[in-house]
């Protein structure tokens, strides 16, 4: 997590109404999880033309392998101008090499959860695009025929909250006892609270999809991931 008091980190508290969602718009290799991590918790803005640094961060970045958090869901953070107040940003990664539908999936999964989490309906869960006019997050609202694969990132969403239980008035009863439920409690790699996030927060680092949900610290030797340095910068400043 960003410290507490650094700049990104205004700690402001919200009440979230919904969940933003964006891509990095950084094609590096190594534009990983961990090393968005590593931005915004070591560095943490873009000097803009003008000289003056841009202060930016959100709540979550996520990636084929990981998802790690940045902010409490409840204090503000810097991603999507109105959307900054009422708002938990995800992060999804598009670096180089990345299995980009993988990574589609474990945000899905951690949006589902937060809705449960934060009580917000999937209809609130929104492209950045919508606070400012930005195309964000671009790889989700791209592709063909337009609309596509932010409808399928949406779908899945939905389908992961029904499996959650936490699909709020629309959820079937029967929707828990299906089969698609047993596999996915059983499955490491789906969290079934964030009271597990909560947890890993102490360890500064939150992943989901670590297998049987053990908390493996991600930098044990306290080295940061080779990729930090420099790779996380996202190509536009204006957020
Ligand atoms: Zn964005």
């Amino acid at each position: 997590m960003i410290a507490p008091g650094k700049k990104n980190r205004p700690g402001i508290k919200i009440v979230p109404t919904h969940i933003t969602i964006h891509n990095t718009d950084n094609t590096d290799a190594g534009a990983d999880a961990a090393a968005h991590s590593g931005f915004v918790r070591n560095t943490g803005y873009y000097v803009l033309k003008s000289g003056k640094k841009n202060w930016v961060s959100w709540h979550f970045t996520v990636d084929d392998k990981a998802a790690i958090r940045h902010l409490p869901s409840n204090e503000l953070g810097y991603h999507a101008g109105p959307g900054n107040a009422v708002s938990v940003a995800i992060e999804i990664c598009m670096n180089k090499g990345i299995d980009r539908a993988a990574a589609d999936s474990r945000a899905a999964l951690l949006t589902a959860t937060l809705m449960g989490q934060l009580g917000i309906s999937a209809s609130k869960v929104v492209p950045h695009k919508q606070w400012t006019g930005k195309i964000c997050p671009s790889i989700l609202l791209g592709g063909k025929p337009a609309g596509a694969r932010w409808s399928a990132f949406i779908a899945e969403v939905r389908q992961f909250a029904a499996q959650l239980g936490n699909a709020g008035a629309g959820m079937s009863p029967m929707a828990a006892a299906a089969p698609s439920m047993k596999s996915l409690v059983e499955s490491p790699d789906i969290p079934m609270s964030l009271e597990h996030l909560e947890f890993e927060i102490n360890h500064r680092q939150v992943r989901l999809g670590l297998s049987g949900g053990k908390t493996k610290a991600p930098s044990k030797t306290g080295k940061k991931p080779k990729a930090s340095k420099a790779k996380a910068r996202k190509k536009t400043a204006s957020e």
